[in-house]
């Protein structure tokens, strides 16, 4: 079975800096896989070996982007390829069509894997897109995953239910935190990672420019939180009976 992954090189949300306005300083933040990814490359795992096969994983971005697929290649995924554009000026379309285009390129795979949304801007918009350009079943929110010959079961986690889908191979998938475990690469893994093969690819010669959603992101802002910063003091016996005093004026407690 030959397995697609998307991996994106996420802003890492604990060390980004907001400027004096509260705005977001993406310029040179530092970045991570995207949380949710490494589920996505688990479970292209988890089919390989219940299938055997390869996992192949993608990302687009920055050279730095090269980090985060480093990382899917320890954690088992057999070679990668890296799309090069600049995710400050790119967007939802735009990436999902260098990442059909690679993909093709590349392929054919029977299924193509993406998380539910990514870790920093967490739009949901790329595995549809990317399901609809490569022309095959996109199947979203999967918490089981069964490929049994040309079809799969799907298991797809509604907010309040539980959805079974059947479709045929090949398939597009986004999957939720809850499918697997992800596992942690051995500093043994890391260290081989380095030797197995990444592809290059130019993201702007891939794909058609032009293809653009429409979407534009007119601004980005934190959330502004009201906090009282109420201090208590006092031994424990005094500061607990403060506190709970505090939390029943709160109308924490009833
Ligand atoms: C400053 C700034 C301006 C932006 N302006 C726009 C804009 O004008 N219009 C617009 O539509 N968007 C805009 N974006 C959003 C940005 O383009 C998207 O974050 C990005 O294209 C896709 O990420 P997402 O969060 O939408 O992915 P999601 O759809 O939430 O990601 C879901 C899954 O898709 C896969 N995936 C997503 N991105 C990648 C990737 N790069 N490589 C490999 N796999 C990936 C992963 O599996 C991921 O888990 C802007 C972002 C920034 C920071």
């Amino acid at each position: 079975m030959k397995i697609a992954v998307c991996v994106k090189h996420a802003v890492d949300e604990a060390e980004l800096r907001l400027d004096t306005e509260g705005r977001p300083v993406l310029a040179g933040a530092a970045g991570k896989m995207s949380t949710f990814d490494k589920n996505a490359v688990e479970e292209g795992l988890r089919l390989k070996s219940a299938h055997q096969g390869e996992v192949v994983v993608f990302v687009v971005g920055a050279a730095e982007s090269k980090k985060t697929l480093k990382e899917a290649l320890a954690m088992g995924a057999d070679r990668g390829v890296f799309v090069a554009a600049d995710p400050l000026v790119i967007d939802a379309l735009r990436t999902a069509s260098m990442l059909a285009a690679a993909i093709r390129r590349s392929g054919p795979y029977d299924v193509v894997i993406c998380s539910e949304g990514s870790s920093d801007t967490y739009t949901g918009q790329v595995p549809p897109m990317l399901g609809e350009l490569l022309g095959v079943a996109y199947v979203g929110y999967a918490r089981k995953i069964e490929v049994t010959g040309g079809s799969a079961r799907v298991e797809r986690s509604l907010e309040d239910s539980v959805e079974a889908v059947e479709t045929s191979v090949p398939f597009a998938v986004s999957v939720v935190s809850e499918i697997n475990e992800p596992r942690y690469p051995t500093l043994v893994q890391i260290m081989q990672a380095s030797k197995k093969p990444i592809e290059e690819l130019n993201g702007g010669e891939i794909a058609p420019p032009g293809t653009i959603s429409g979407v534009e992101v007119v601004s980005m802002s934190s959330q502004p939180s009201t906090r009282k910063h109420v201090m208590i003091e006092g031994g424990p016996d005094e500061a607990a009976a403060k506190l709970l005093d505090a939390l029943s004026r709160e109308g924490v407690l009833k």
